[in-house]
């Protein structure tokens, strides 16, 4: 059995894989999933994703373990940097000491990465010439996929779509990134980023899915500041594949699934950016939602 583990700053996912002649691996227990002790740290979560395993092989071999996690991850599946929201992320040595806990390979990489494999295979970039996923949510995440596979990058960033630069109005454009740019798509874009510019206009403080219900509702506003968003976005997409060339860009993470009218946006805004040539890759939704993660990081795993 092969092991899938979704690492994220609240929550943990793990289910058994086996494989399957027409698709890959595909998922053949349920995900067993449990809260991030995030305070406590790396030893801890190695502790519970140990005791997770066993709940889910059921005494079974496990051949290797794919973990996709929240934070950057380099290429010896060490955390090289994080948000604070597992406490000492960065720089723990996550497959070593997984690896040593479990006695199997493991293979760590980043949780969009693995996403964007799921994608790849099983999803909306299936049978594409190369495909480039973003993944909105409290930040905006991306990953790099090529024929010959996840394009990982020298330090483990590959595909940081976020944190490219595009043109803002002045009142955004001074706005800091969390990774210290300015100008960055993420701090406009993200989940975050579109409460913050609301609140900014309205002085209210709404979470992100009442701005959407206010939009959806009339208010021009919180509807200007999402598409807004959404725009941004496609312009930055358009950068990324003047640079790529690939011929499907899937749009994933909570933000996108306000609607198909954010999507709708982020392509036109995309199209009407882009060179010509790459302006006739396909924009499209992702289509494993939650699973890809815990998915992709099953397809990664290397078995040796
Ligand atoms: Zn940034």
């Amino acid at each position: 059995m092969i092991i899938g583990i979704d690492i994220g700053g609240t929550k943990i996912a793990v289910a058994g894989f086996m494989l399957d002649a027409g698709l890959g691996r595909v998922r053949v227990t349920e995900a067993h999933t449990f809260p991030t002790p995030a305070r406590e740290g790396g030893p801890a979560i190695v502790r519970a994703v140990v005791d997770a395993v066993r709940v889910v092989c059921g005494g079974g071999v496990v051949d290797a373990v794919g973990v996709g996690t929240a934070g950057v991850v380099g290429p010896d599946g060490a955390i090289t940097s994080a948000t604070d929201a597992i406490s000492g992320w960065a720089g723990f040595r996550l497959q070593d000491e997984l690896a040593h806990a479990l006695g199997a390979p493991v293979t760590v990489i980043n949780d969009v990465h693995a996403a964007a494999v799921a994608e790849s295979e099983q999803g909306a970039g299936r049978g594409a010439d190369g495909m480039l996923m973003v993944a909105v949510g409290t930040g905006i995440g991306g990953a790099v996929v090529l024929p010959d596979g996840l394009r990982r990058g020298i330090t483990g960033t590959a595909g940081s779509v976020g944190h490219m630069e595009v043109a803002l109005p002045p009142r955004l454009a001074e706005r800091r990134c969390p990774c210290g740019g300015l100008g960055h798509v993420e701090a406009v874009a993200s989940g975050p980023g579109l409460e913050r510019t609301y609140f900014e206009e309205s002085g209210v403080a709404l979470p992100l899915r009442e701005v959407h219900a206010a939009a959806l509702r009339g208010d021009v506003r919180a509807e200007r500041v999402i598409l807004d968003g959404a725009r941004y976005l496609g312009r930055a997409l358009a950068g990324a594949n003047a640079v790529l060339d690939v011929e499907v860009i899937v749009v994933g993470g909570g933000v996108a699934e306000v609607g198909e009218r954010y999507l709708a946006e982020v392509g036109a805004a995309y199209r009407a950016a882009a060179m010509p040539g790459p302006s006739r890759a396909r924009v499209v939704p992702a289509q494993r939602g939650i699973e890809a993660t815990l998915t992709g990081a099953a397809l990664v795993a290397r078995i040796v």
